[in-house]
């Protein structure tokens, strides 16, 4: 069961993934965008804190040797989707480190598929997590950014729960396995529908 406090975590839902013609789209995944703006503005009116990660790279990104470019810095397909774009989030570019309190939507840019690679990672989820906070993740791709997201969660011991219809993969065929993984490693799987029934 879902409760406690609870921290949403966004895993990249960025333009080049979102948008077609974006240049890794990911196929089917304007189908959640109405679910990403419901959660979106859930925490908005609830308070809830998001974490939200974001691709961002440069023409020397390692990832570009496995990936097409995509999501290159000063770019509109880098920018969030509007369902997901929170005016005056805080923008953590890589390399830079939160000094202030969290804020209620950090923007933590990243220039690796593994948000767990910013040097920073485990303090700033460290303090996001004080009250034993449930991250509650949603995003793209399952089988890539989330994917790192969740596993890296679970390594920390964090409680985790995972938005199956607010989640798109990159290969359809990947995606129940995944999720059975996580399941049977204690992630909470649960619907859009349900966490915006929580009181
Ligand atoms: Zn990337």
């Amino acid at each position: 069961m879902l409760n406690g406090p609870l921290v949403f975590l966004d895993v990249d839902t960025q333009r080049d993934f979102l948008e077609p013609g974006g240049s890794l789209f990911i196929e089917g995944s304007p189908a959640i965008i109405p679910n990403l703006a419901r959660l979106t503005a859930f925490a908005r009116e609830r308070g809830i804190p998001v974490i939200a990660t974001a691709c961002a790279h440069t023409p020397r990104s390692p990832e570009l040797s496995t990936f097409p470019p995509h999501c290159m810095i000063g770019t509109r397909g880098q920018e969030r989707i509007e369902a997901t774009d929170w005016p005056g989030s805080l923008v953590l570019p890589v390399g830079e480190a939160l000094e202030a309190e969290p804020p209620p939507h950090l923007t933590i840019q990243k220039d690796d598929y593994d948000l767990f690679h910013r040097n920073d990672a485990d303090a700033l989820f460290a303090r996001y997590a004080r009250d034993g906070s449930t991250f509650v993740v949603y995003g793209v791709a399952t089988d890539y950014c989330v994917r790192a997201a969740v596993e890296g969660l679970l390594s920390r011991g964090y409680p985790t729960t995972l938005i199956v219809d607010a989640i798109r993969p990159v290969n359809p065929e990947a995606e129940p396995g995944l999720l059975t993984e996580f399941a049977q490693r204690g992630v909470l799987l649960t619907l859009t529908e349900t966490v915006l029934g929580l009181p």
